[in-house]
């Protein structure tokens, strides 16, 4: 049967990043998500859109690839842009420090960001949005705090896209609330891991605290680059389950991503598991301090995750010299990014530093998104009749995803960019 839906993927089609589809369903323009691509040196933004054809924007979470490039919507429009409260205040935030430390040019400025902020309109989980016939609802993604699997429905066709999901819980988060995607006519699906399994979660966590304590009873010091929204606040939560006993310290914006986060604890999995990691942290501040705490047993969360700049670019560059100390990741690293550079080399590169790391590197996967499994699991929970689009991923592991699919005999697609999908 036929729904009368177009979809068309702005971004995000066979790539991680600059998420942006255009839902087109009872003549209404809903666009979900509009971000920018991180991966090379130069910001990517998703394909133009009349933003005069919107009726609304739907953001996922604060992420830059699901945010970055909404600010540019609101140059010569004002569609109503839908988010919860928590992804409202971190896209911000994300934006604001976009806007700042971009070395590129970013075609918007701070207006649009205010005019971005005066169009918001604050949806909470299972609450719905009207646009004429169509009613939009938000569900926990279990991604990052506030952030959503969003729900289209019209008289014919109800239409889940899962924004960036993770079913599993973490520290932080409970798992995803996926019980919309089960009656969905269309699933819009992220597959950033369709080809990997995350190792258990438990023995991950166990792993890490060990290899701290490791370093730590040796005298040395352990830094710990992070993304400053979600994983800085994942691995505090992770350190405060385990009653950590040294000295932990927070710095750069994740220090103010983790007070926005605490307004809002009731979204998390353990408020009080929160709070107490808040209270063990110890927020850097100033370079008397950054200064003095690369000298103690101790460990620092700082971003830039992938060592792209922040603070943990002064960390790694005074840490990296003694075999003592550590670094410890715990993001996703881009390929050519300075981290996964001394993951592959040994070597860290700044620009005001090369040289050979001799502290102990190691890598430890706390990552915010679904795996191969889960996926999997996704795809089975979904009707006989479902179509699946498969997006934000690679290329091949979509591929991948896409057979396991067929297999089970849904309709599977795999949208390339600019492509109109009718169903
Ligand atoms: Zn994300
Ligand atoms: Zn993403």
């Amino acid at each position: 049967m036929t729904y009368g839906i177009k979809i068309k993927l702005l971004g995000a089609a066979m790539e991680v990043g600059r998420a942006g589809i255009l839902v087109t369903v009872d003549d209404k323009n809903i666009l979900l998500d509009y971000g920018v691509s991180l991966a090379g040196e130069e910001p990517g933004f998703p394909l133009h859109v009349k933003p005069r054809i919107l009726d609304a924007v739907a953001v996922s979470h604060a992420h830059l690839d699901h945010s970055g490039a909404i600010p540019l919507l609101y140059i010569s429009a004002n569609p109503p842009l839908l988010t919860t409260a928590l992804t409202a205040t971190l896209s911000e935030l994300l934006i604001n420090d976009f806007l700042k430390l971009s070395k590129y040019y970013v075609p918007y400025e701070s207006t649009e960001l205010e005019m971005m902020k005066e169009n918001m309109v604050y949806i909470d989980y299972d609450k719905t949005f009207e646009v004429g016939d169509v009613t939009i609802r938000f569900y926990d993604a279990g991604h990052i705090p506030g952030s959503a699997i969003i729900e289209i429905e019209s008289s014919t066709s109800r239409i889940v896209y899962t924004g960036d999901f993770n079913l599993e819980s973490s520290c932080l988060l409970n798992g995803a609330d996926i019980g919309p995607v089960k009656s969905a006519d269309v699933v819009i699906m992220e597959s950033t891991y369709a080809e990997y399994d995350h190792p258990p979660r438990e023995d991950n966590e166990k792993k890490f605290i060990e290899s701290l304590y490791e370093v730590l009873e040796y005298k040395g010091t352990v830094l710990i680059p992070s993304f400053a929204v979600g994983r800085s606040q994942e691995i505090l939560c992770v350190l405060a389950k385990y009653d950590f006993d040294y000295p932990v310290y927070i710095d750069g914006m994740a220090k103010l991503a983790g007070e926005i986060i605490a307004e809002n604890s009731h979204l998390l999995r353990n408020p009080r598991m929160f709070e107490k990691a808040l209270g063990m942290a110890r927020k850097v501040k100033g370079w008397n301090m950054r200064k003095r705490i690369i000298e103690e047993p101790a460990v620092i969360v700082s971003p830039a995750g992938m060592l792209k700049g922040g603070p943990s670019v002064f960390y790694m560059e005074k840490l990296m010299e003694r075999p003592e100390n550590a670094v410890f990741f715990v993001s996703y690293l881009i390929p050519e990014s300075p981290g996964r550079q001394v993951i592959e080399t040994g070597i860290f590169s700044s620009p005001t530093k090369k040289g050979k790391v001799k502290a102990r590197v190691e890598w430890f996967d706390f990552s915010a998104h679904s795996g191969r499994s889960q996926l999997i699991e996704t795809v089975r929970s979904t009707k006989k009749d479902v179509n699946l689009l498969i997006i934000h991923g690679r290329e091949e592991p979509e591929l991948k995803l896409a057979k396991v699919a067929e297999e089970m005999g849904k309709k599977a697609y795999i949208p390339r960019l600019g492509e109109e999908i009718l169903l």
